[in-house]
């Protein structure tokens, strides 16, 4: 029975423990500490203001950038954008834009197909949403890049890679 339980375990990828640690860290700041700190110290309207900033900054960058910029490039533009939306998706803290768009390009191709879309909706909500950047599930593809061979050539995606 233990060696049953034991292959059942080894069967799934390997915890990245930077991930966990990671969203457990950043979670609990943002469901306690921050709170906390609304109540004890109260925020004051430069504070409000600046987390408003940064956090349209750090969306834009995602969704303009990432996503309709080196994703699917819906337009194009001038490189010093390129720099504000490669900081921006660093400051995010979602990957590099490579690898993001990469993995954003399987995913649509595959749309829920569970062995190769990278966050199919089919393996639930949880998995879709949280658990696929928990463990291991890319394996070897991790550093496939053969999809974006024009983001291979932006030399603004590939500094902001590196
Ligand atoms: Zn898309």
């Amino acid at each position: 029975m233990g060696s049953n339980k034991d292959s059942n375990q080894s069967s799934k990828p390997k915890i990245l423990w930077v991930n966990v640690l990671f969203f457990l860290i950043t979670g609990l700041f943002a469901v306690v500490v921050v709170p906390w700190y609304g109540i004890v110290e109260g925020y004051d309207l430069f504070q409000v203001v600046a987390a408003l900033l940064c956090m349209g900054y750090c969306g834009m960058s995602i969704t303009a950038g990432y996503h309709r910029l080196w994703s699917h490039p819906t337009y194009k533009t001038k490189n010093w954008i390129k720099v504000i939306y490669a900081l921006g998706g660093a400051f995010a803290m979602q990957n590099s834009a490579l690898h993001w768009s990469s993995d954003h390009r399987v995913h649509h191709r595959y749309v829920d197909q569970n062995d190769k879309d990278p966050y199919s909706a089919k393996r639930g909500f949880w998995y879709s949403h949280m658990g696929w950047m928990l463990r291991d599930y890319s394996g070897d593809r991790y550093n496939d890049y053969s999809n974006a061979p024009d983001l291979k050539r932006d030399p603004i995606v590939m500094w902001q890679h590196r």
